[in-house]
């Protein structure tokens, strides 16, 4: 086994999250935002067999879990082997997805030992829903995750919340964890991407959001991990639990564990740093490429790829130059 990925602050990364595509079958605007998005060609992206033997390179550093994204990883024509390859690695295997395809990947997933799926959904109200995500998918998408929970996966729900745009739905996403053992939701921060006319002033905090939850309910917070980037929470009595990952407001990057791929194979020490490195053409040349993740880990700023305050001007011009999430992998 290889040397641990370790950063200057002595952080060992050992959850890496893969993006398999930077297309998306929904186009929610603070992720994909619509104007001039020119897609990677599909001769970029890394092919399936280069995935195993990436994924097996960061195992052999010290990988314990992998995480498939996007885009959406569901879209890929190849992605149920992709799913079936990585099961094979002593890792767990987890996915974040829309879910709409998520039926035809049922067996799949159980045959690979996923256990957990990240399903995003930011509203419980249909029109809202076609509105962020310029798509009719609304129905599909409960179904999905009725049909998750019924056989027997674990499911957190990841809601975006916006003002103005979903924010009066909070304690409606908080009281469908009330029954439901399997079911966590997870409120994001909303953060700034190139083109996604992020502005602080849009974003529901971490304080606003439990500011809200406590007007209609009574909870506790959980206990977690320092490398967590959900703090959870339970109402009393309820069986599911309820996060908040407050990205902006309240950083969880002491912690930080996660290395970042993108699906045409760059690595990204950091989702805000502009700063990333190509694997797939080393790769495909025959290198070695531990020595150069190795270097690109240490050069890890602690939070944020090296801003503290994202109304900055400086942070502003760098994550304008960011890639959007879409093509990063959320
Ligand atoms: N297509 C998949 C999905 O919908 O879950 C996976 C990719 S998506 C980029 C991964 C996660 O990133 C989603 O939960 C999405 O809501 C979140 N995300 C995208 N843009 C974001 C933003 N600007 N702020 C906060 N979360 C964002």
């Amino acid at each position: 086994m290889s040397q641990p990925i370790l950063d200057t602050f002595d952080r060992k990364h050992t959850y890496l999250r893969i993006s398999l595509t930077d297309k998306c079958n929904l186009r929610c605007t603070y992720c994909m935002p619509q104007e001039d998005m020119q897609f990677m060609p599909s001769k970029w992206l890394m092919q399936a067999d280069e995935i195993q033997t990436l994924a097996g390179i960061f195992v052999d550093m010290g990988v314990e879990k992998i995480r498939l994204t996007g885009g959406e990883p569901l879209i890929r024509k190849d992605v149920g082997q992709i799913i079936q390859n990585l099961g094979k690695l002593p890792t767990s295997l987890t996915l974040t997805t829309n879910a709409v395809f998520i039926d035809q990947f049922i067996d799949d997933l159980k045959n690979a030992g996923v256990r957990s799926l990240n399903v995003s959904l930011d509203t419980l109200n249909e029109i809202t829903f076609k509105s962020i995500t310029k798509r009719d998918h609304f129905n599909k998408t409960l179904d999905s995750i009725r049909l998750l929970i019924s056989e027997g996966f674990v499911v957190k729900i990841n809601v975006v919340v916006m003002k103005g745009i979903n924010d009066n739905e909070i304690n409606d996403f908080v009281r469908l964890t009330l029954n439901e053992p399997n079911l966590h939701v997870r409120f994001i921060e909303f953060m700034p991407f190139n083109g996604n006319k992020w502005e602080m002033s849009k974003i529901v905090s971490y304080n606003d959001l439990l500011t809200d939850i406590s007007t209609q309910f009574e909870f506790e917070k959980l206990e977690g991990e320092l490398q967590d980037t959900a703090q959870s929470f339970k109402v009393n009595g309820g069986k599911g639990t309820f996060g908040i990952i407050g990205t902006v407001t309240h950083p969880f990057c002491a912690g930080c564990n996660r290395i970042r791929l993108t699906a045409d194979g760059k690595l990204k020490n950091c989702l805000f740093d502009t700063t990333e490195i190509d694997l797939l053409t080393p790769l495909r040349g025959g290198e070695d490429i531990r020595s150069l993740i190795y270097s690109h880990f240490h050069k890890k700023h602690f939070a944020h790829g090296g801003h503290i305050d994202f109304t900055a001007k400086e942070a502003k011009a760098d994550y304008e130059q960011n890639r959007r999430m879409i093509a990063i992998g959320g």
